[in-house]
């Protein structure tokens, strides 16, 4: 299909998909089997695409020695454009200062707490009941309570009852003010908070214990069970290795070969079909999703609630994106900006509507070798392993959200902490799956290693999913910028 066709197709189902999932949000979670049925049909095609590709790619460059610059340069340009995404999230958080909230009242909210200034109360043995107001959460022991016209706080044991006549049970008072314990008291004021991060968990983890999570991580113990359970990263160390060998055996590896060439060619004519699917697929996904979040009323004010915190994340996605790796684009693969951004359009846009870098990968794929020129050696080798483990748009994205969750606990990160955080979300975002929300999940290693709470996810928990998103987008961009600039280097060391 020709480019802008498949493209204003595309366009077109996003916009129609974001209208019937933002005003009519049941219509929209209608139609959401139908963007799964699009997601479900590109993960099918994703494992026998990565075992063909990689096999088929690795054979055509004929000789194994010639993979070792290959894979050292693929590491140097994943490596060096994560590490400075990352850099360019600590700077914005940190100049930005999201997690700073003009006033107290919206700082205790941040953190999931409530402030009621008009509420009456009154506690009888250490339990308060609230008259005249309802309470949005449901707030538990890791919540304290103050008494604002008393200034008196107390720990909370639990919390009963909805909609009026509510009751929070009280662990212990801070102070012994007026032996509230014992006497039926009344007031006016009452403000629950998150009590104080707790900052030195039991459970401490080592850069050395993510790393060698990363690494057994690249072995599978049966194959079947890791292309079964779509855990991409070992099938990778498999195929690399059958292709590396194979292309070493001669006359007795050439049918083996054959067959993985003609299984991938066949595998992009499946792709090719896919293509045409993806308007509607795409349109689907993002109906089903908004309409999953309550519409723009349901997703909007949310949106805004945390708005400092995502422009921060999509300011710094935009600065990789449309600054830095253009510019190293242009620098490293003499290549101009505008036609490779176009051309990449569809696998960019999918990305965006299935949040997940493995379904996407068939299409940056074909975007790659039949838009941009690139070989399909190179493609078969760089996308693949780029969609597991090169996430510059998760590496940043966590690095931000680590930094504005210690911001609302009101805890300073010194130096050391920074760096510290600067390597774990680089290895968290090498760990983190091609998968949606995925990022939210490995976050629990850099929170880890510097002691932050891990609760601290569901300060940020409602608006992940479109953020996920955003850095899927610029995952997959990277992807295809590195695939670009390796295939130039691939090429010039041919015509040597
Ligand atoms: N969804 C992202 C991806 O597939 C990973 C993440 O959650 O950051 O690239």
């Amino acid at each position: 299909m020709q480019n802008n066709k498949l493209l204003a197709g595309i366009v077109t189902g996003i916009v129609a998909g974001a209208l019937l999932g933002g005003l009519n949000p049941e219509a929209g979670l209608a139609v959401n089997f139908i963007g799964h049925l699009f997601i479900t049909f590109l993960m099918m095609i994703v494992m026998p695409l990565i075992i063909a590709a990689m096999i088929s790619g690795i054979c055509r460059f004929g000789d194994v020695r010639k993979l070792g610059p290959l894979g050292l340069k693929t590491l140097i340009y994943y490596l060096t454009t994560t590490a400075l995404s990352v850099t360019t999230g600590i700077a914005l958080v940190l100049m930005i200062h999201p997690g700073q909230l003009a006033s107290e009242t919206e700082q205790i909210e941040a953190r999931g707490g409530i402030v009621l200034k008009d509420a009456s109360y009154s506690i009888e043995n250490n339990t308060i009941i609230i008259d005249g107001a309802s309470l949005p959460g449901e707030y538990t022991s890791s919540y304290s309570v103050l008494l604002l016209d008393r200034n008196v706080k107390g720990g909370i044991l639990s919390h009963h009852g909805k909609n009026g006549g509510e009751t929070i049970e009280v662990s212990s008072w801070t102070q012994d003010e007026k032996n509230l314990e014992n006497l039926a008291v009344t007031g006016k004021g009452i403000v629950i908070d998150k009590l104080p991060a707790e900052r030195f968990l039991q459970e401490e983890r080592t850069i050395t214990d993510i790393l060698r999570e990363v690494l057994t991580g690249l072995i599978p113990s049966n194959l079947f069970k890791a292309m079964a359970e779509n855990d991409i990263l070992p099938v990778i160390t498999f195929s690399l290795l059958l292709g590396a060998v194979l292309s070493t055996l001669g006359v007795q590896g050439k049918p083996v070969i054959d067959f993985f060439n003609g299984l991938n060619e066949a595998i992009m004519k499946i792709v090719h079909l896919a293509m045409y699917a993806a308007p509607v697929g795409i349109g689907a996904l993002i109906a089903g999703r908004l309409g999953e979040a309550g519409g723009f009323t349901g997703f909007l004010p949310e949106l805004l609630r945390l708005g400092k915190y995502a422009f921060t994340v999509i300011a710094g996605l935009l600065i990789h994106s449309m600054v830095i790796l253009p510019l190293i684009l242009k620098f490293f693969g003499k290549t101009g900006i505008m036609r490779f951004a176009y051309n990449t359009s569809p696998a960019l846009l999918t990305a965006f509507s299935t949040a997940s870098s493995s379904a996407t990968l068939p299409l940056t794929v074909e975007c790659a070798e039949e838009k941009n020129n690139v070989s399909p050696r190179t493609a078969g080798f760089v996308l693949p392993l780029g969609a597991t483990i090169n996430m510059d748009g998760t590496a940043l994205y966590e690095a931000v959200a680590v930094i504005f969750i210690a911001q609302i606990n009101g805890i300073t990160l010194g130096p050391p902490e920074l760096v510290i955080i600067f390597l774990t979300a680089t290895l968290a975002a090498i760990g983190a799956a091609g998968i949606p929300e995925a990022g939210l999940v490995t976050m629990v290693l850099v929170l880890k290693a510097v002691n932050l709470p891990i609760e601290g996810i569901s300060l940020i928990l409602a608006i992940d999913w479109f953020l996920d998103r955003c850095r899927t987008t610029v995952n997959v961009w990277g992807d295809s910028v590195g695939a670009k600039i390796i295939d130039r280097y691939v090429k010039l060391a041919n015509h040597r």
